[in-house]
Parts: structure tokens; sequence; C-alpha cells
């Protein structure tokens, strides 16, 4: 059976970029579909704008701790449309970027909405092509809970890119990656954020310790954060938009224009044809097995749209591991242990391992042993800033295995992705006190801890 393509890539985020790009490189004959701008959520909705808003709202905080050191505080406000300008100019320029990547790797590009025909044939618009191999690379979109009365008010994290104006006030429901990092942000670039959570802490899935500090730190820079917040609900108001925990008895904040839902996200399966094809999706996502593959033997799917750790180097490396499996005759396989991760708030917090909770549950109290550090970075000696920064590692007590290390501080997301090295390398304990300490440094808490 011959098909027009080798491989058929639904969708242009980076999952599908990386690997349709992989597979052009082994030479296969590759198409790709993108209804929208090349580069995904991670390029225009999510990791880029994002993190080039964490930049944007540090700099309050740089010029009150500068006054420490002896300068004299600066009069500096934010002008939020020239912020909103240059973080889209820099979009715009990054979509340019992977449009000429791929018009560099031979991967032919179709614009608009692909949809299963069969199994072996999309049609984009009036086209339909065939492919012997299909991989859904569609991503997810965030949702809003259905339990909220009132939550049509509210707004989801794409839109924060593109706020008219700055709100002086935002109601943020949600205390996962998304809920905290625009907390963090929008209270740095000078809105009085209040935080509204049902569970009790932010962060469910990370280390108590990391999800405790963290707390203290946000709390400290002025976010106010209800836990345990059930029973929410959304009125507009003369004054703006009220959000309202029946669970708190009060009133919990009046957000002047916005309130943001950051209560997870979904994937993008909806008119993709997947009915015409044998692929099995399970509770709102495809299901794969550990070669991204589906129930339908020839289709694959990767990144968002399936259970895996939504993070785009997660659907990076799963795609360019199937390009390497299927056109290199490589034998690689996708391993999901020791994935780093940070949570681009400030203070920065990342993680990779297993937390000491996570650590205790699989090995057993006895077996597990903490090691951590408390501490105030030197940056902050001279301005009196009462900032802590909390190290943490979690070990093996019979192998002396590091299972874990968390940190919330500066750079910690720049730190950990250099620990997660050592972890996938299978250090211990006594591998780490073996590094000789860069000093003077916070990071050399984690080779000097007792
Ligand atoms: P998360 O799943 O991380 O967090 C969702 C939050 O919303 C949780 O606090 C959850 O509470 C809460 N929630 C869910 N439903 C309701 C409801 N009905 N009422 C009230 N609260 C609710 O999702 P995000 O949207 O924050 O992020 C999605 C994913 O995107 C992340 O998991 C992450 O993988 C990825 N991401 C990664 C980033 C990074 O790498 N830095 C940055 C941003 C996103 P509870 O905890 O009780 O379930």
């Amino acid at each position: 059976m011959s098909y027009d393509f080798d491989l058929f890539v639904i969708g242009g985020g980076s999952g599908g970029i990386a690997c349709a790009r992989r597979a052009a490189e082994y030479g296969a004959k590759v198409g790709l579909a993108e209804n929208d701008r090349l580069g995904g959520t991670c390029v225009h909705r999510g990791c880029i704008p994002k993190k080039l808003m964490v930049y944007a709202s540090r700099f309050p905080a740089q010029f009150e701790e500068a006054t420490g050191y002896g300068w004299s505080k600066p009069e500096s406000h934010l002008n939020w449309s020239q912020m909103v300008r240059a973080v889209n100019n820099e979009l715009d320029r990054l979509n340019g970027v992977y449009q000429r990547m791929l018009d560099k790797s031979n991967v032919q590009l179709f614009r608009g909405y692909a949809q299963f025909v069969d199994s072996h044939t999309v049609a984009i618009g009036d086209r339909k092509v065939s492919a012997d191999k299909i991989i859904v690379a569609v991503g997810g979109r965030p949702v809003k809970p259905n339990n909220i009365p009132g939550i049509d008010l509210a707004v989801v994290s794409d839109d924060m890119f593109n706020l008219p104006e700055q709100p002086k006030s935002l109601v943020i429901i949600g205390g996962g990656y998304i809920g905290v990092e625009f907390a963090c942000i929008m209270q740095g670039l000078g809105t009085q954020v209040t935080q509204i959570i049902r569970a009790d802490r932010i962060l469910r899935g990370f280390d108590g310790d990391l999800r405790s500090t963290l707390t203290e730190a946000m709390e400290k820079h002025g976010i106010r954060i209800f836990n345990n917040s059930n029973q929410i609900e959304i009125e507009k108001t003369d004054e703006g938009v009220k959000v309202i925990s029946r669970s708190d008895k009060e009133d919990i904040a009046v957000a002047d224009a916005v309130s943001l839902a950051a209560t997870g996200r979904k994937p993008n399966l909806e008119n993709l044809g997947l009915e015409n094809t044998g692929v099995e999706i399970v509770d709102g996502a495809i299901a794969v097995n550990e070669i991204s593959r589906t129930s339908e033997p020839n289709i694959y799917a990767i990144g968002d749209c399936t259970p895996t750790m939504e993070l785009t180097p997660v659907a990076i490396r799963e795609g360019r591991i199937f390009a390497d499996t299927h056109f290199g005759k490589k034998d690689a396989k996708m391993s999901y242990e020791n994935i780093p991760t940070a949570v681009f708030s400030t203070p920065e917090a990342a993680t990779v391992g297993l937390t000491e909770e996570d650590a205790k549950a699989k090995y057993g109290d006895e077996a597990i042993k903490i090691y951590r550090a408390k501490f105030r970075p030197l940056y902050h000696t001279l301005s009196g800033q009462d900032e802590k920064t909390l190290m943490k590692l979690v070990v093996n007590r019979d192998t002396d295995k590091v299972l874990g290390a968390h940190m919330v501080g500066e750079h910690s997301g720049e730190i950990m992705q250099a620990i997660a090295i050592s972890l996938k390398m299978g250090a211990t304990k006594a591998d780490f006190d073996a590094t000789v300490a860069l000093h003077p440094s916070s990071a050399e808490e984690f080779v000097t801890m007792r």
C-alpha cells in the first residue's frame, strides 16, 4: 500500500514540530497540519509569554532590594500595554522562527484543521492526504469548572496575555501551576491578588515543605490565599466581578475587572474525527502505551492530548523518541522518571524525583532520610528582606540513593535542571557529599547538607 506521507503530524506545537523535523531528518516524507500559529501553547499562550511576564514582575522587588546596597529607589511604573506589546512582538518573532525551521526541514505544512477520515486518511479542508503513520499532537486548552456559578465571568490563562488593561485587583481560582504563577506575576506587577483554592494548600502533588515555604513567601508578598474554599460563586456587580466563597462565610474579594479560572486543562479532541478510527479515549485524553501508540496500531499520540505530564519538554521528548524509533532505527524509550519541573512563582519552586510523602509511601517511613536546609540567601542580607530559601533532599537510607530534590528560592529552576542529571545517573548522598561546593552560592547547600 502506498501513502502520500510516511508520517502525518496533526498539530504544530512543540511536540508535533519536534517529531516532524526529526522524522524528516531521517529521510521520512512528512506532512504537518496546523490551524493556528506555529509553536502551540508553549510559545503563544504558555511557557514563553508567561516567563517573559515573570521577568517583568520581578523588577519592583529588585528596585527595592537595591536600596539595601546603597542605590536610591527609582521612580518607575509599569506601562501595561507596552509590556503586552513587547511580549507579543517576541511571540511573532518565534512564530517566524518556527516557520523557517519547518521550511528548511522538508516538512510539508498544511494550514488548516485536520480531521480523520479513517485511520490512514486525514482531511484538511477539501484536501485529503493519506499516511502510513499518523501522530496526534493537538495539545490542550484551559477548562473552566462547571460547578461554580458565574464561572463564565472568569477569564482563563490564554486571556491573561492580552488583557487590555492591568487589573487593580484579581481573584484567581485554582492552586496549581497556572494559578500560582499568575498570582505571583500579577502581584509583582502591582495588582492586588487573592487566590482561592479548594485544597488545604497550593500545588497538590508537590513536596509538603515546598508547598508551605512557597505559601509563606507568597503571603509575605501580599497575596491573600484562601484554603479549603468550596462553594465558590462569581457575580457581576457595579464595582466589578465579585467572588464569594460560601465556605469562608465572607465575600472573598472584589476583583475590579477580572477573575481567573486556573483550574486545569483538557485535550483538544473535539472535531478531530477520532470516531472514524479505533483510537480509544479515556477520561478525555487519548490512551497511549509506553511507546505513544494508541489503540489504533498506526496512530500515535504525544503531549498534552495524552495522560502524560503536561510539560513541553515531555511532549518534545516523546515526539523525538517516536521519530528515532520509527524512522531512525534506534531503540529509544521514553522514561517518565526524574523529570524536573519548576513553578515560575516568586520565589521560584523546582523539583525532581519523589516528594518526601511519596517516598515514604513507597519505601516506608523508616527507609527515608530527609536532609533540609532553610536559610536567608546572601542576596537578601543587605536589604534585610526576610525571604527564605528551602533546599531538601529525600534519600533512601538503605541504598543512599537520592530519590528526590526540592527547592524554593532564586534560580531554583536553573539549579534543578543540573540536579536532575545526577538523579538520572542514580547519584547517592555520598556522591553529593563528595562534590566540592561552589562558594558563595545557594546551590552549594545541596552538597553540604548534613
Ligand atoms: P493544575 O492541574 O496544575 O491545577 C488546577 C488547580 O485547579 C488545582 O489547584 C485544582 O485543585 C483546582 N481545581 C480544579 N477544579 C476545580 C474546581 N472545580 N473548583 C476549584 N478548584 C479547582 O492545572 P493548571 O491549569 O494550573 O495547569 C495545567 C498543567 O499545565 C499543569 O498541570 C502543568 O502540567 C502544566 N503547566 C506547567 C507549567 C510549568 O512547567 N511551569 C506552567 C503552567 C502549566 P486541586 O488541587 O484540589 O485538584
